[in-house]
């Protein structure tokens, strides 16, 4: 594979939020870079945010303003250009845009194009996930997605299930995510996987621990439960699986909806994370678990996530990077 590109100059009007510039951190590929790019729809929210047909996070919201594709393609450069120095380490590549990379309202297809481009640029590169709702999961867009990339590169769809409950995820999230939907995505997925050969795309899903709906006692089932649910059905689309975990933090919407509902704690998480990882690798043997913290400045009780990351990252990171459920040992033994 040819050197990562150079990047431009960066242009600083196109520097993202401080917040949104994700620290490159280690999973089972290798180094993981999240790039967060701006949102192109109207007023720059995710337009399931703005229809008020999905009210799980404040990231959908945005930035406050929209980018369009001149200005996100200088984000990408801006982007490139500040995390020079690891790119061509960088075996997994994550892309976002505060909702759905496959909507062309919200990412215009050059802006796709000019990513994947820089994705199939880095010498280092395995894995490149897109985060999109159910309904932008189509054969023409992941043709695209795959000839864009080309053979050497596994691109991962990333859907933000969260629960495999509707009351959990219809209910108390608000999703409106039916799983008919999510289903009927990853089985547009399983097909493409048949029709170009395997190892061109993967499953990812999100599963958040410990958010409204769920409590103490619940929260680990459901979270074993939506991780059996993701496996099954990637297992029967002939898909691979990862399952990305997000402990429940306060954010604006979540205070404004639930303002009693606490955050999930590491102990919590690591206790789900461990269950989660037995039950999809019983399912499906090659299922890898992220566990994510970095949280764009949305959690509004910062000082106790600083707290909670100084007992926890290590472990976290170990777990992620190492995939051997025996790293979350010390906070299972709180
Ligand atoms: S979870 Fe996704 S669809 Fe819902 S508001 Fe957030 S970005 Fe938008």
């Amino acid at each position: 594979m040819s050197r990562a590109p150079e990047p431009p100059p960066p242009a600083d009007h196109a520097a993202p939020p401080a917040a949104s510039v994700f620290e490159p951190v280690h999973d089972r590929y290798g180094l993981r870079l999240a790039l967060v790019l701006g949102n192109q729809a109207p007023g720059g929210v995710c337009p399931w945010a703005a229809a008020g047909r999905c009210h799980h996070c404040d990231i959908g919201l945005g930035e406050g303003r929209a980018l369009d594709a001149p200005a996100n393609l200088a984000r990408l450069a801006w982007l490139l250009a500040h995390h020079a120095a690891d790119l061509e380490r960088v075996a997994h590549l994550v892309v976002y845009d505060s909702g759905s990379v496959l909507n062309p309202r919200e990412l215009a297809p050059e802006v796709l194009d000019a990513v994947l481009a820089a994705a199939r640029g880095l010498p280092a590169a395995r894995v490149v996930s897109l985060d999109t709702r159910e309904a932008f999961v189509t054969g023409p867009a992941l043709a695209r997605v795959a000839g864009a990339l080309g053979p050497g590169l596994v691109a991962r769809i990333t859907l933000g299930l969260e629960s495999a409950d509707d009351r959990v995820r219809e209910g108390a999230l608000a999703k409106r995510m039916p799983l008919a939907a999510v289903a009927r995505a990853i089985d547009a997925l399983g097909q493409a996987e048949a029709a170009l050969g395997p190892g061109r795309f993967g499953l990812d899903v999100n599963v958040l621990v410990g958010g409204p709906g769920t409590t103490p006692a619940t929260t680990v089932d459901d979270a074993v439960a939506t991780a059996r649910w993701a496996a099954e059905r990637a297992r029967a689309a002939g898909l691979g699986v990862d399952l990305n975990v997000h402990p429940y933090y306060p954010s604006a919407r979540g205070l404004g909806r639930f303002p009693d509902h606490p955050r999930c704690p590491p102990e919590l998480t690591a206790r789900a994370v461990l269950a989660l990882t037995a039950a999809a690798r019983a399912l499906a043997p090659g299922a890898g678990v992220f566990v994510g913290w970095q949280d764009e400045g949305h959690d509004h009780e910062p000082a106790r996530r600083d707290e909670e990351l100084a007992r926890a990252r290590a472990a976290f990171d170990a777990f992620n990077r190492g995939q051997d459920p025996g790293a979350l040992a010390p906070l299972l033994a709180r």
